[in-house]
């Protein structure tokens, strides 16, 4: 499977008339596929006489580029992943299909004022004439796509074109590129801005790849520094990409980007239907969006005019993609950044270790925005001792006492829990019983309003039993807290302070998230409970106070990204709160306010709780300082993944020699999840060469194995998760 195919041309074409990059119809077995070419005109790899032609050829003009088709030969290379997914990972669902592009084109076309079958420029043009007047018949005034002017008999394309060139039929676009608007104010940049700006994208000078890190805390200014090297993009004739994370797409910021830019903007997410999502990725293929703004995914879009891209909160765990093609869009950014020329901009509040490494070696520019716009003081941070304090489901006398004192005052408060649910065990108090998940061996959470309970590794659903199944005691017992149990306490205790809570269960349908956080906004809501989901891309102007309920989830976590992860965790919460007048207060609940990494956190800032992880890398070994790939396999019997990876660790371990690390077989950090046992196997390199080196030579030999016949076996290949 990690091949790819050679096919003769169809019938009635050369193998020169294909173009590298269209897509073509094979079969396989008894299917119909679309695959995409890659190399035309160059000799088989099988014998001539089994070649088999192709059906027909879809595209006429290349629909990925060839830099797009060698950013996804990379990316194929670097991830160890078939070249076919990875380009179809590229291209949007409905351009994987059989389908040809011009049904639901997404030109719309109108006659230009004065334009009719009486126009003088047609007087000698009997088919002209004849399109114009079948505008006229659909509706002179109103703009009109493919379907409706196909109806006019074959050949309407290239008399279009006579009138388009002639002028008197105008091309518009279908409304997947919302209308350019621009007119908006344009803030003068202050001084550190306009420092980042010229730094990244120099007034003089060629343009050329250069990789930057831009630091600064939410509000900053970071957004007016893109879109000022937008605006240079643009000067310049390039096309710009701007990455965001999976809930930094808001439509607030696309209406930002639009009023400062009267040119199409593409926007590129998973809220998008597929017709809409094909419109928006081939109007930047074209090079017709000068703009695209997009999630993940939208790295691979061609764009031909290339010259900017911007990864905002370049830290946000949802560039990574965790199932299939496991790739990093920052890290592709990267490598498309330097492939095509285009400046590259990493913005963060809290930038990830491989980031900050990469700067502090010079390897980026690193151009930081101390101080918040309009000149906001940042907020305060305090830990909470939570040891031998009572709590009230999780929450200390002082916490609530803080949060009273605000609500007094007319405030808003957030509290940050980063566990939805009521509670996240059910305990029976007769026996000691656990609701257990039977496929994933972890406790169900408990939900309350849908009185349930859930597993959250594998979605699992149960009713919630009346009484013990073991001891039959009556009334099992909810220990420990969720977001649902905090949204009722606070409710009963502020009983005149609306509280909306903010997680995946209540902004599950689509829309939910932006009302919720509309709400917000209006100030209804008073005090605010949320999980993860409200720590990234919002500002809260009315926060005044944030509670973070339990820190020490983060502390006491073994994965090795945890202190990361914690530490930007509470900066990004802190981040929500406070105005310019009125700085926020952060007060961090902990059982470990000793904690090295808390103290210099709150003491020094970020920048030197990062130091501090670093060190810690350093020390153990870990990224940035050495370069990993995962094995991971996983199998309905327990021993099946084990003795896979302990036979993989043997094929492996002679070209392994002294330069890669294997460590393990270990069971996954969740050893069992929906019924499936899990287990992985650890490769570590100084340098990423001799890792790359041994998966290039070792994984073709590993699906070889009989033991690979009983797993599902995947590579993660600069593994996030651990
Ligand atoms: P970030 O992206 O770092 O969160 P933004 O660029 O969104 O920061 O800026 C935060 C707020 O400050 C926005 O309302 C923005 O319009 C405003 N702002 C940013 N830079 C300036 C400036 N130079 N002058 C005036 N207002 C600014
Ligand atoms: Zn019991
Ligand atoms: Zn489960």
């Amino acid at each position: 499977m990690r091949a790819v195919f050679d096919y003769l041309p169809p019938p009635g074409l050369a193998a020169t008339e294909i173009p590298v990059g269209a897509r073509v119809v094979v079969r396989v077995g008894r299917r119909r596929l679309v695959g995409l070419v890659c190399e035309a005109g160059v000799d088989a790899c099988i014998e001539p006489a089994r070649l088999r032609p192709a059906l027909a050829c879809l595209d006429s003009v290349p629909l990925i580029d060839a830099q797009t088709l060698a950013l996804i030969r990379f990316a194929a290379d670097y991830y160890h992943h078939p070249i076919g997914e990875v380009a179809m990972n590229a291209l949007p669902g409905l351009l994987r299909e059989d389908a040809d592009l011009a049904a639901g084109e997404i030109a719309v076309w109108r006659l230009a004022s004065g334009a009719g079958t009486a126009h003088p420029a047609v007087a000698r043009a009997p088919r002209q004439r004849a399109l114009l007047a079948h505008f006229e018949a659909l509706g002179g005034g109103q703009a009109h796509g493919a379907d409706a002017l196909a109806g006019f008999g074959d050949g309407w394309r290239a008399t279009l074109r006579q009138l388009l060139g002639k002028g008197l039929v105008l091309a518009e676009r279908r409304s997947c590129l919302a209308p350019a608007r621009g007119g908006g104010v344009w803030p003068t940049p202050h001084a550190a801005q306009a420092e980042a700006v010229e730094a990244i994208w120099p007034a003089s000078g060629e343009m050329s790849f250069a990789a930057h890190l831009l630091e600064g805390v939410t509000g900053s200014g970071k957004t007016e520094v893109y879109l000022r090297l937008i605006e240079r993009a643009l000067a310049a004739g390039r096309q710009a990409l701007v990455l965001v994370p999976e809930i930094g797409l808001t439509p607030q910021l696309l209406v930002r980007f639009r009023e400062r830019f009267a040119v199409p903007i593409a926007a590129l997410h998973s809220g998008l239907g597929d017709g809409e999502r094909r419109c928006a990725w081939l109007t930047a293929a074209r090079g017709e969006a000068p703009i695209v703004i997009g999630t993940r995914s939208a790295v691979f879009t061609p764009m031909p005019g290339l010259g900017l891209i911007v990864v905002d909160e370049e830290h946000d765990a949802s560039f990574k993609q965790q199932e299939n093609l496991r790739y990093h869009a920052r890290d592709l950014a990267i490598w498309r950044g330097r492939a095509q020329g285009a400046r590259v901009v990493l913005g963060s509040a809290t930038p990830s270790l491989e980031t900050l490494h990469h700067a502090r070696a010079g390897r980026y520019g690193h151009q930081r925005l101390l101080t918040r716009a309009g000149a906001a003081k940042p907020p305060r941070l305090r830990l909470l001792d939570i040891r031998h304090k009572r709590l009230d489901a999780g929450l200390s006398a002082q916490l609530l006492a803080a949060v009273g004192e605000r609500l007094a005052a007319g405030e808003q408060v957030l509290l940050f829990l980063n566990r939805r649910g009521f509670a996240p065990v059910l305990i029976c108090q007769g026996c000691g019983w656990v609701a257990r998940c039977p496929r994933c061996d972890t406790p169900m959470t408990y939900h309350a309003q849908a009185r349930s309970l859930r597993c959250h590794h594998c979605d699992r659903e149960t009713r919630l039993p009346e009484a013990c199944p073991e001891c039959g005691q009556v009334d099992p017992m909810p220990l420990g807290q969720g977001t649902e149990r905090l949204e009722t306490v606070l409710a009963a205790r502020f009983p005149d302070a609306g509280v909306l809570r903010i997680d995946r269960d209540t902004t599950r349908r689509r829309g939910a998230l932006a009302e919720r956080l509309e709400a917000v906004h209006s100030g209804e809501y008073p005090l605010l409970v949320g999980t993860q989901m409200l720590t990234k891309g919002h500002h809260f102007p009315s926060v005044t106070l944030v509670g973070v309920i339990d820190a020490d989830q983060g502390l006491y976590s073994v994965d090795y990204r945890a202190h990361e992860r914690l530490a930007q965790l509470l900066v990004q919460v802190a981040g929500r709160a406070g105005r310019e007048q009125q700085p926020g207060e952060v007060m961090i609940q902990t059982g470990q306010p000793e904690h090295p990494l808390l103290i210099t956190l709150l003491r020094d800032g970020y920048p030197a709780a990062a130091e501090l992880i670093l060190g810690e890398r350093r020390a153990t070994g870990m990224p940035p300082y050495s370069h990993l790939a995962l094995l991971r396999a996983e199998a309905p019997g327990e021993a099946a993944p084990v003795a896979f990876l302990a036979a993989a660790a043997m094929a492996l371990r002679p070209l392994a020699a002294r330069t890669v690390d294997l460590l393990g077989p270990v069971p996954a950090p969740m050893p069992r999840r929906a019924g499936r046992y899990r287990a992985q196997l650890l490769l570590r390199a100084g340098t990423r060469a001799p890792l790359h080196r041994l998966l290039q030579t070792g994984l073709s030999q590993l699906d070889a194995l009989p033991e690979a016949r009983r797993v599902r076996w995947s590579l993660d290949v600069d593994p996030v998760d651990l």
